[in-house]
């Protein structure tokens, strides 16, 4: 493989091109393994990662690589402007069935942050309707909603480096990150209440990630901290926006992380897992309400239109993804998962560099004291076999759902052996 191209031409995620990091060739993924090329050694690992959290079900799925060839033998793709097909009709109805009651109207987008731009969008058209100029967004510091600049606006202000893009950013309302799940929320609650009530006039939706941040930092919090803000939002009259991108098919435990919070959202984002990592899909699906209040806006319809809009083969994938996902107790897979990595991860409270040790669903998080040494870690993770990619002062796994409980014990043993050695 020509790395040296890579290094000289290609951009990798956040990264520099003038002085890129260390990354590793792949020549195969299948099921929960990545063949590796390391220091000039081809080296079968085990992935912790989901590749950012969408190969639910592995690499290599028979059923997802039948459904993308069957798919190609008809069309892998045909715009959807004044067409339609089968795919797009078939994963539309299972996406119906599977989200919350009342939400049944669906917009298909090409990536997470695009149906993040359009569930903003939606909002607005909906207020514009009654005649309202409601221009800013309610969220809680420590968020992750994509990189383009509608997300990025409702990203934590640090994370998402509000001051770097100043002046190109819409100033949204942050209230502050709610506390830790368990910690007391009163004081949070009532400071939050406050923020919202002095902007309430101008306020189009709250948008957040129910029950756990992401890549904004992986904090679990408080179902109730999710209702208050769902609460606020309907007593004045704003939308209610859950990204479900990274928590959305059964991540958390439950179907969605709203359904632990007992809170039905107006507009659902959905993506990553949506196709099980084969190929960039994401939807937003809202009730007929919403949709006929985007309909009365001046515009008189959804605005929004992107060329690969329901892709075909996307769609197609999407859909055996959804059924092999209905096809087992994944609610029972995810906790097995859970207990292993709790077991697993205990260990680490041992160790001098750990602050905090989490797990919720299929998600388990080591906190560190200090940014992790990326490359450090990478590197004594896959001496352990295990493929890990930490960020800030996090070392996570989100691992597939077809992990085995010896994979997880490997994850685990690598997290904290791999943390221990660089970290101490
Ligand atoms: C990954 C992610 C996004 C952005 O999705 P992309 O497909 O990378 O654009 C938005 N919101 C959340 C919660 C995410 O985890």
């Amino acid at each position: 493989m020509d790395t040296d191209f890579d290094r000289d031409h290609l951009w990798h995620p956040y990264s520099s091109m003038t002085a890129p990091g260390i990354v590793y060739p792949v020549s195969r993924a299948s099921g929960t393994r990545l063949t590796l090329d390391v220091a000039g050694a081809e080296r079968e690992v085990v992935d912790a990662m989901s590749s950012w959290w969408c190969a639910i079900h592995g690499y290599g799925v028979p059923e997802l690589d039948a459904a993308a060839r069957a798919q190609l033998d008809a069309m892998s793709h045909v715009m959807f402007g004044g067409l339609t097909h089968a795919p797009a009709i078939e994963l539309g109805r299972r996406l119906v069935d599977l989200a919350p009651d009342g939400l049944d109207k669906v917009f298909f987008a090409d990536s997470g942050s695009v149906s993040v731009e359009v569930a903003m969008k939606m909002a607005w058209q909906a207020h514009a309707a009654g005649g309202l100029t409601r221009t800013k967004f309610f969220t809680i510091r420590g968020g992750y909603h994509g990189d383009t600049f509608s997300p990025m606006g409702v990203t934590d202000p640090e994370g998402g480096m509000h001051s770097m893009y100043a002046g190109l950013l819409v100033e949204h309302v942050f209230a502050e990150r709610p506390p830790a799940i368990g910690e007391p929320l009163d004081a949070w609650a009532e400071a939050t209440t406050t923020l919202f009530e002095q902007h309430a006039d101008e306020l189009a939706a709250v948008i957040i990630e129910p029950l756990l941040q992401g890549a904004g930092g992986m904090h679990v919090y408080d179902p109730a901290a999710v209702r208050l803000l769902a609460d606020l939002a309907r007593q004045h009259g704003a939308l209610v926006i859950f990204d479900e991108i990274a928590t959305g098919f059964y991540r958390t435990g439950t179907r969605w992380a709203g359904d632990a919070c007992e809170v039905t959202p107006d507009i659902l984002c959905v993506g990553k897992a949506l196709t099980g990592g084969y190929l960039t899909l994401a939807a937003v699906i809202t009730s007929a309400e919403i949709a006929a209040r985007v309909d009365a806006s001046p515009a008189g319809a959804m605005m929004h239109g992107p060329t690969f809009m329901a892709n075909p083969l996307a769609c197609a994938v999407a859909s055996a993804n959804l059924d092999l996902l209905a096809s087992y107790d994944v609610e029972a897979r995810v906790k097995e998962i859970s207990s292993g990595l709790t077991s697993g991860l205990t260990a680490a409270h041992d160790l001098r560099s750990i602050v905090d040790v989490r797990v919720l669903g299929a998600v388990g998080v080591l906190e560190l004291d200090s940014p992790v040494d990326v490359p450090a870690i990478t590197t004594a993770a896959l001496d352990r076999g295990v493929w890990v990619r930490p960020f800030r002062n996090l070392v996570y796994t989100m691992p597939p759902f077809i992990s085995s409980p010896e994979d997880v014990e490997t994850i685990t043993k690598a997290m904290v052996g791999a943390v221990e050695e660089v970290h101490g």
